[in-house]
Formats: C-alpha cells, sequence, structure tokens
C-alpha cells in the first residue's frame, strides 16, 4: 500500500477531452450542455477528498440524472476508454503505479482503473481523474462498489491519504500446532487515531487484505526455508539469518513502508523460536 501523486488533469478537463471525441454533433451538444454540472461535481469532490470526508459523499448528489440527456456509464465505456485523446489520459493514470504494482494493496500488478467512489452511483466522477485509481484486478474486483458512508469507513485512497506514508502495518510470527509458523498482521499507529484505524481495518477486511497477505507470506516463508536449506543457507549462525532478515526487511520498505513484506521479515528476525528452530522448520516448510 503506498500513496500515489495527484493526477494533474482535472475532473472538467477530462470531461472536456472525452466529449470532444463524440463524432455526433447532437450528442455532442447534450454532453457539452451538461459540463457546467459535471464541473461543479468534480469541485465538489476535491473538497471531500482534500479534507478527507468521503463518508460525506454518500449524501450528496453525484448522480446524473436523465434530465441532462447523457449517459455516463456509456461516454467512460465509449469514449473515455476507447478514443485516442481521453485514452492518454487512461495511459498516463496506469502507468503512474509505482513499478506496476497496486497502490491499494503494493502487490498486485495494475491492468484496470478503479473509480473510488463507484461510477454506479457517483456518475458525475465517472471521468474524474482524481476518482480513477490504478489497481489490479484482485483490489477492483474485491472492491466492487463499495460506498463510503456513516457506517463504512472511506477505504484508503491513494491520491489523498499520506498515511500511507507513516508506519502501521506489523507482524507477529507465532508456532502453530504442528510447529509450523503462522504470521498474523496487525495494525499500529504510532499516534493514537481511532478514526483512521477504523479505515485502515475497512481497507484491509474489504480488500481482503488479511487473508491475502497471510498468503504471500506463506510463500516468503517458504521461499526462505529454500534457501535455509541450501549450501549458503546451512552455514549461517542465527546472528548472520537475523542480520540478513533485517536487511531484507530495508530493502522491502523502500518502495512502500506498510509493505506485508517488510512486516514478515520482520516478524521472523523477532521470533526467537524462529532463529533457533530454523533448520527444523525449514525442513517442515520445504
Ligand atoms: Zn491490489
Amino acid at each position: 500500500m503506498y500513496s500515489l501523486a495527484r493526477p494533474t488533469t482535472t475532473g472538467l478537463e477530462c470531461y472536456q477531452i472525452t466529449v470532444s471525441s463524440i463524432r455526433s454533433p447532437e450528442l455532442k451538444q447534450h454532453y457539452e450542455a451538461a459540463t457546467p454540472y459535471i464541473a461543479n461535481r468534480c469541485a465538489e469532490y476535491d473538497t471531500i477528498a482534500e479534507s478527507n470526508r468521503f463518508e460525506e459523499a454518500a449524501g450528496k448528489d453525484f448522480e446524473v440524472d436523465s434530465s441532462h440527456g447523457v449517459n455516463m456509464a456509456t461516454l467512460y465505456q465509449q469514449q473515455f476508454t476507447q478514443n485516442q485523446r481521453p485514452r492518454n489520459i487512461r495511459e498516463n493514470l496506469l502507468l503512474s503505479a509505482r513499478h506496476g504494482l497496486c497502490p491499494y494493496c503494493g502487490y498486485g500488478s495494475v491492468t484496470q482503473l478503479d473509480h473510488y467512489l463507484p461510477k454506479e452511483s457517483f456518475s458525475a466522477t465517472s471521468v474524474h481523474p482524481s476518482n480513477l485509481v490504478p489497481a489490479c484486478a484482485d483490489c477492483n474486483h474485491a472492491k466492487r462498489a463499495y460506498v463510503p458512508n456513516s457506517n463504512s469507513p472511506a477505504l484508503l485512497h491513494p491520491y489523498f491519504d499520506v498515511t500511507f506514508d507513516t508506519r502501521w502495518l506489523t507482524a507477529k510470527l507465532e508456532r502453530s500446532e504442528i510447529s509450523l509458523p503462522t504470521i498474523y498482521f496487525d495494525v499500529r499507529l504510532e499516534e493514537v487515531n481511532p478514526a483512521l484505524e477504523e479505515r485502515i481495518l475497512a481497507h484491509f477486511k474489504q480488500l481482503n487484505l488479511w487473508k491475502r497477505s497471510a498468503s504471500w507470506s506463506g510463500q516468503l516463508l517458504s521461499n526462505y526455508a529454500n534457501f535455509l536449506m541450501s549450501d549458503y543457507g546451512r552455514e549461517l549462525t542465527s546472528d548472520q539469518v537475523i542480520y540478513d532478515l533485517r536487511a531484507m526487511a530495508t530493502r522491502t520498505s523502500r518502495n512502500h513502508v506498510n509493505s506485508w513484506e517488510h512486516a514478515t521479515h520482520i516478524a521472523m528476525s523477532k521470533s526467537e523460536w524462529f532463529i533457533e528452530n530454523r533448520m527444523e522448520i525449514a525442513e517442515k516448510l520445504r
């Protein structure tokens, strides 16, 4: 999970560029007539986003009703994703992800754009770049049409949440009944902030990140077991293994501080049980 620079193209600019690609002059006129309304709604989105009050969006009108004579779903599907000029904006949004990794989870490959506020109920921001987040298929699918409101905390927004840049993801390695390690992830903020903690927990729950992180860290443990069983790994002392794990933790936190890999490496290095019994555990994990 990591933050991304907010797109420089405004909602109004993107809407106008998208509309300019419509061929039928009559149809284009309808969309042009709706421009002030769309511009107003995108500005409202920006105000809410900049002050991190996404829970209030559900109570405001972001629907483009039939009186405007336009169809935002069609505009998104047929113009924004198909025509060259808006497609350049789309491509740049997809390319903005660091190393092509999804900012929501920090692990999956970016393949699509997610509407942070779903286009089904917030159609006015369907082509607003600040509402379009590059995402992996798993996050986009798990997020579905999640709408933040007073009962559902807003998920983390890569363009507006600086909280991605302070460390809050921790992990603990525990011995399971069959003497194999199990990794438990947890959220611990440096400063007490119940509202933010609720949002991070909602983010993990909705995007299925507890389960997905556990699966990724299981693969990491298994790979490390292979290393420990190699000629090189067998020769390392406990202190050298701890040093190696800490070095990997440092490397894996360079791209994003709340990386599950970083948390896993630290958890392994801190577990006396794992360090002392590593060869026996590695034999079982391989
Ligand atoms: Zn993802």
